[in-house]
């Protein structure tokens, strides 16, 4: 297998060549991020790198599926018994009726006070208003705890951004911002913190070349665990 890298918009696809006696050009991203591209012995170089640039933001999609998940299909019920995650633990929904609504976190309990215990759409309104004031700390704790790191890759001025995503931990801004899925607050601070540096990585290279991997595992050398860790509890 060779080493190839070709330019693509400002960076670079870098990908290993092996020639086999196939009869089709063939592509594979691995979950590690690298890309091998199988090629029959005869195709020419040019028209490998055709190929792959015409795939290119197909292969940067895969390397960046990761940073995706598939929604759980499991619905809550939210009634009392019923656990949810909270900073990687298991926490029991105990639920009563009372005239203001409120939630508090107890003993291995999450206690909600609700005007209506069977109105579950509401109970789902206020837990996600307590898990976003949870995540507003928790978060902008652990991201401060990075600011040395964003500093060291780019003299961009970073900030941070919070949002309830569909299907992605994060991502990374031309202009510095970092925004967070709020569904995160949901998983242990490790999983957070690995979030946040691989998106100050985005601020070097905003693609998931070799070059990105190179630094994140720089950075953070066992970010793999991490991201093992959140996506058996999340995703
Ligand atoms: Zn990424």
């Amino acid at each position: 297998m060779e080493l190839k890298s070709i330019p693509y918009g400002n960076s670079r696809i870098d990908f290993s060549l092996k020639r086999n006696d196939r009869k089709t050009l063939g592509i594979k991203v691995y979950p590690d991020g690298s890309t091998v591209v199988t090629a029959p012995i005869e195709t020419p170089y040019e028209k490998v790198t055709e190929k792959v640039k015409s795939k290119a933001q197909w292969i940067d999609k895969q390397r960046d599926f990761f940073m995706f998940f598939e929604p759980r299909t499991k619905e809550k019920i939210y009634e009392s018994g019923e656990s949810h995650l909270y900073l990687g633990k298991n926490y029991r929904l105990k639920i009563t009726e009372s005239n203001n609504n409120s939630v508090k976190l107890k003993g291995g309990y999450i206690l909600i006070e609700i005007k209506d215990k069977h109105n579950k759409k509401l109970i789902e309104k206020e837990l996600k208003k307590w898990y976003k004031s949870k995540a507003i700390i928790h978060f902008q704790n652990i991201f401060d705890n990075r600011l040395g790191l964003a500093k060291d890759l780019s003299d961009k001025e970073t900030s941070l951004k919070y949002e309830w995503l569909n299907n992605r931990w994060g991502s990374c801004f031309k202009n510095g911002t970092i925004s967070l899925n709020l569904e995160l607050i949901k998983s242990p601070k490790e999983c957070v913190d690995y979030v946040i540096v691989h998106e100050m990585c985005h601020l070097v290279h905003h693609n998931h070349s070799n070059k990105f991997y190179k630094l994140l595992d720089k950075k953070l050398p066992k970010w793999r665990d991490s991201k093992d860790k959140l996506e058996r509890l999340l995703a």
